[in-house]
């Protein structure tokens, strides 16, 4: 079961700004948490604190019933997705799926399988021989969303994946985002700034504002009170 648990998770910068004040809460099991908040108020300082890549200042931080604060982001059960969707230009798409799974020393015919699962999952079959920069914006978060898949994590972090994309693109990447989630019944932490997706993807959404969280409620509470 890999629910995840922060506990006064906070994170002062060298600088000594504070980038996240004191986050406390739970992500259940298969659960979609949505971040929400303006441009700097710490969504990603938290996502990064999740995923191993920003060091955490006190607190501590659960992922299953592991602590992981000292765990390297490599051994941590989770897998991001970037903005920038962070692909290896100079490796094919086959190559990008393939690779986290070979770095870790997973079987030949494991990678193959899981990469052919991943790629009918997201309609990669065609994608496979090329490089990134042959790929348009919505084909590239495709294979990124790809990259995260065939790990197989227990908590998926998506950081603002739609950003990048155009508005039709930004939709049917949504749907796919929402379909991956019920699929896989993943635990799923997903940044955005953007209400539309809040609303539509998120069990509950937490709104951070100035390193804080301000509120944490479903949809329909949040957005929907007088
Ligand atoms: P968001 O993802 O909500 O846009 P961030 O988590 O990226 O916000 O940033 C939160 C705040 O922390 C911002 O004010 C940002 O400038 C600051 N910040 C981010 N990284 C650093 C750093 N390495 N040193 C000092 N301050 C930082
Ligand atoms: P992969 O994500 O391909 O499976 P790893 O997770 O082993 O590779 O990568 C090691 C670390 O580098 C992780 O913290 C991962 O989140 C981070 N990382 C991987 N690729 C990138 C990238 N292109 N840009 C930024 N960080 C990355």
């Amino acid at each position: 079961m890999a629910r995840v648990r922060l506990d006064h998770l906070r994170k002062v910068y060298d600088n000594g700004y504070v980038g996240v004040a004191d986050a406390d809460f739970e992500i259940a099991h298969g659960e979609l948490l949505v971040l929400v908040g303006p441009s700097g108020c710490g969504k990603s300082t938290l996502l990064r604190m999740v995923a191993g890549l920003e060091s955490i200042t006190s607190g501590t931080l659960t992922i299953g019933e592991r602590v992981v604060n000292d765990v390297s982001p490599r051994d941590r059960d989770i897998a991001m997705v970037f903005q920038n969707y962070a692909l290896y230009p100079h490796m094919s798409v086959a190559d990008n799926l393939a690779f986290g799974l070979k770095l870790r020393g997973t079987a030949r015919a494991e990678v193959e399988r899981r990469v052919a699962e991943a790629s009918a999952m997201l309609d990669l079959d065609r994608l496979l021989p090329l490089k990134p920069a042959q790929l348009s914006g919505g084909q590239r978060q495709r294979v990124a969303l790809g990259r995260a898949l065939v790990r197989k994590p227990a908590v998926f972090l998506l950081d603002e994946p739609l950003s990048n994309l155009d508005a039709k693109l930004r939709l049917s990447t949504r749907v796919e985002i929402a379909k991956l989630h019920r699929d896989l019944d993943a635990t799923m932490i997903y940044v955005t700034h953007d209400q539309i997706e809040a609303m539509t993807l998120g069990h509950r959404i937490v709104v951070m504002n100035e390193g804080r969280i301000q509120q944490i409620d479903t949809p329909m509470r949040l957005y929907e009170r007088p």
